[in-house]
Order: structure tokens, then sequence, then C-alpha cells
């Protein structure tokens, strides 16, 4: 029984949507919320674009986007494509050729409004290139690129604009008999997005790209994402998300995870639990966390880790966890497994043997996860005999 069926409080309903493809990651109906980032690298230079999308799938990105500006970009994206290990998005804007050459190129989905990229000709040529080459396609509506007739009608960028340029975009695709398609309407300000995304919601069933766009540097961006998106997600809306931020395209995927772990939608790597430490701590709370955090960058499979400065707290979180380590006197703490009291640790020599510790858990928890697979497949297989007979 999952902690979300104990305790109903924990529970997070998730709107129905439909479930595109983009590449081999779906996207919308019960697949898991995936995470995005985009490359901030010249396209046109591929070393340095394919050596940051692999950053960031090893951070744990599904999905990367890549900007196409130009004809050499768009040449230079067949590369990228052929060596990245996730599907990449081709950012267009405007240019309705870039949208046909992407597709072609290999780009898993194009980000593109169908409205903005000239006549009806040319938006049924990159619909067919799209369809033709299997390519989902992402409106994007961002309030700081409105169409200049609902600016006139609406005054503003606000959500009710925003909305209505969506939904103009998806009458254009699906005029077209094309459904492969999601949606995003994003601002820099929390309100307008979380009102536009409400909206948005409830008028459309397509899968939901969810961001705040421009939302800053790494702390003020990740805490407004935090709250826009963590309201939106908590309501159910959201498929996949992006965090913007101002800083490497790894740190969009680190936060978008802790978002979503810090909700229960996903489960990636050593969940931390420590305390802000105080003159009661054992040993250095702080040094330590950030030592552990970057020496169990590698361990992939969800588990958690309290880490403790004291008795005070240290015991009852470590019940909770997988590993904990909680501070003592006399230079040593104690080191807690599956919740239990195991046995005493000297300070100094802590984070080695919680790093083992660790890593010895993630191991029997990947044996395990193997072990269900393979018992699941054998009781279908079974399932499966025994209806044809
Ligand atoms: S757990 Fe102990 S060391 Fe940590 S903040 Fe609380 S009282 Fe201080």
């Amino acid at each position: 029984m999952s902690l979300n069926q104990i305790r109903p409080w924990r529970t997070i309903e998730r709107r129905k949507s439909r479930q595109i493809f983009v590449g081999n990651v779906p996207v919308g109906g019960d697949a898991p919320i995936s995470v995005q980032t985009m490359t901030n690298t010249l396209t046109t230079d591929v070393k340095a674009t394919v050596a940051q999308i692999q950053s960031a799938a090893e951070a744990g990105a599904d999905i990367v986007r890549v900007s196409v500006p130009d004809e050499a970009s768009a040449r230079a994206l067949k590369e990228i494509v052929r060596e990245s290990p996730v599907p990449i998005v081709a950012d267009i804007h405007f240019h309705y050729k870039r949208g046909i050459e992407a597709a072609e190129a290999g780009a898993a989905c194009l980000r593109i409004n169908p409205g903005n990229i000239g006549d009806k000709k040319r938006v049924a040529e990159v619909i067919r290139a799209a369809r033709d080459h299997n390519c989902s396609i992402r409106i994007g509506v961002n309030a700081g690129s409105l169409e200049k007739h609902l600016l006139d009608n609406y005054g503003e960028p606000c959500p009710d604009a925003m909305v209505e340029s969506g939904m103009d975009h998806i009458r254009i695709l699906q005029d077209h008999d094309f459904h492969e398609f999601k949606i995003s309407v994003k601002a820099s300000d929390v309100f307008m997005s979380a009102a536009a995304y409400q909206m948005l919601a409830e008028a459309t069933d397509a899968p939901i790209h969810l961001g705040i766009t421009e939302a800053g540097g790494l702390t003020s961006g990740t805490i407004k994402s935090a709250i826009g998106l963590g309201q939106l997600l908590w309501m159910g809306i959201g498929d996949t998300l992006r965090v913007s931020l101002s800083a490497d395209p790894v740190e969009e995927v680190k936060v978008g995870f802790e978002i979503l772990k810090s909700l229960g939608l996903r489960h990636r790597g050593v969940n931390i639990i420590s305390c802000p430490s105080c003159a009661r701590q054992g040993f250095d709370v702080i040094k330590t966390v950030e030592a552990l955090e970057q020496r169990l960058e590698h361990i992939k499979t969800p588990m958690s880790l309290s880490i403790i400065g004291c008795v005070v707290n240290g015991p009852g979180e470590a019940l909770m966890t997988d590993v904990g380590f909680t501070g003592g006197g006399a230079g040593a703490g104690m080191v807690y497994l599956a919740g239990k009291a195991s046995h005493k640790m000297s300070n100094d020599q802590m984070i080695e043997h919680i790093v083992g510790e660790v890593e010895k858990k993630a191991a029997a928890l990947d044996e395990q996860a193997a072990q269900d697979d393979q018992t699941e497949q054998e009781e279908q297989a079974a399932q499966d005999i025994a209806a044809a007979e």
C-alpha cells in the first residue's frame, strides 16, 4: 500500500488530460510529470550543446529544448538529435521554414505558435512536416509576446488574453486534424500565470506544459517557480514542466525535480531531510549536508536520508527514513538503518560511512525493484497463458 493510500491528505488528483508523445516520452494522461530544460549554448556549436544536453539528462531531464533561430542551427540540430540521450524540442519563432527543417532534422517536438508563422499555406506545410516526421507540437503562449489584436482588445496582457491566444492556436491545429500537441501559457508574474493555467485547464484536455517564464536567478527564480508551479501541481494541473532560471540548465532540472518530489509527484535520488542546526548540534550539520549532497549526486534510486544535529528530532526523523545519522556527544553519533538505531559512528568518518550505507541501500532497493518487475512479468505471463487455454 502506498503512502498516499495510507494518508489521503497527501493525495493529489491529477487533471485528466489526453496523452501525447515527445519522442519516446509520454506527456499527459497518467504519465509521470516530465521535467524539461533548455540549452543556452549556440546551437551551431554542436559539441557544447550536446555536452549540455548530456549533463541535463544526467541530472534527470526527460526532454531538452534547443533554439533553432537560423538555417545553420537547423542543420546542426540533426547531429544534436543523433547524439542526444533524450528527445529534443526545437524552439521556433516566426520562421515557418525552420519548423519544417527542424521536423526533418529529427526534432521530437516543435515549440511553435501556428498563428505566428504566416499564411495558411505555410501553417499547413509546417503541420504536414510535423505529422510526416512523428513530431508533436507545443503551443507556447507567452504574456510578453501576445498578438496585437488581443492586446488591443484586452488593453494589456492578462489571463483571458493568454488563454484566448492559446485556444486560437489550438483551433488551427485541430482544423488540420492535428492533435499531438501540448500547450503552455507562461508569464513572469505568478498570479497571471496561475490564473491563466487554471482557465486553460478548464478550456482544453490537451496536456499542459507548466512554467513561470523568466523567473529570475537561482534563488529568486526557484522560489517564484515553486510557488507558481507548486500551487498548480497541487491542484492537479500540469503534465510536464520547465523551471526557467538565469542559471545552468542542470539547476533548472534539479529545481524541477525538487518541486515534484516535495509534492510526491516524482521520486528520484536521495531525499535529504536535515535540520537547520543550532547550539545543540553534535557535528557540523551544514557542512555535512553540503558534502553529502555532492557525494550522493550519482544515486538515482528514490530513497531518504536524515541528517539531524541532535536527539531532539533525530530519532523521530530517522524513523521515517531509509538511512539516518543523529548527532550525539563525544565526537560520535548514531547511525539508523530502516528507522532503527543501528550503530555508533565517529563524526570524522561519518560522511564516508553514510555514503557507503546509502549506496548499499540503493543497491538493495534496485535489486528488490528488479525482482518485483520480474515477478509481475511472470504473473502476467501466467495470466495470459491461463486466458489462452
Ligand atoms: S535537531 Fe537538534 S541540532 Fe538540529 S536544530 Fe533541532 S535542536 Fe538544533
